[in-house]
């Protein structure tokens, strides 16, 4: 399964694509949740509380959050511990299982390509992500 991926500028304008596609109308209004993005910032927002990188992610079932990421890279001392990859593993230990086929993550800024792939790897449906002013710019690292 290919994972989509979907720019996002909840602070800043409306949607952005990647790869060519465009997200219908009824896309948008069915799985694009400002109350997911606003999640995410606040997963943003706690790992900067705790002294760790400025980055947050969820992961979205059924309309409902399944999985937290801050980063918590600085705090586990933990390099691949990035807010996605934090996200997807809560989002599998509610689960009980790996597969996260029919999920959908939203995320601060861009996934590193690493993340990018655990998503894929994991069956993720779609992944949007935001971009916001303290991140333009900034080297992705966490
Ligand atoms: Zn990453």
């Amino acid at each position: 399964m290919s994972l989509t991926r979907r720019a996002l500028l909840p602070l800043l304008t409306a949607f952005a694509t990647l790869r060519g596609m465009a997200a219908t109308a009824a896309e948008t209004a069915d799985l694009f949740r400002r109350e997911f993005v606003e999640a995410a910032f606040t997963m943003k927002r706690e790992a900067e509380q705790s002294g760790d990188q400025p980055y947050g992610a969820v992961v979205v079932l059924d309309n409902a959050i399944i999985g937290w990421g801050p980063s918590r890279v600085v705090v586990d001392n933990n390099e691949s511990a990035h807010a996605e990859r934090v996200a997807l593993r809560d989002a599998q230990d509610r689960l009980g299982r790996a597969d996260l086929a029919e999920c959908v993550m939203y995320s601060t800024s861009r996934p590193c390509a690493a993340c990018e792939q655990a998503a894929a790897a994991a069956g993720l449906a779609r992944m949007y992500y935001g971009k916001d002013a303290t991140d333009a710019g900034a080297p992705r690292k966490g």
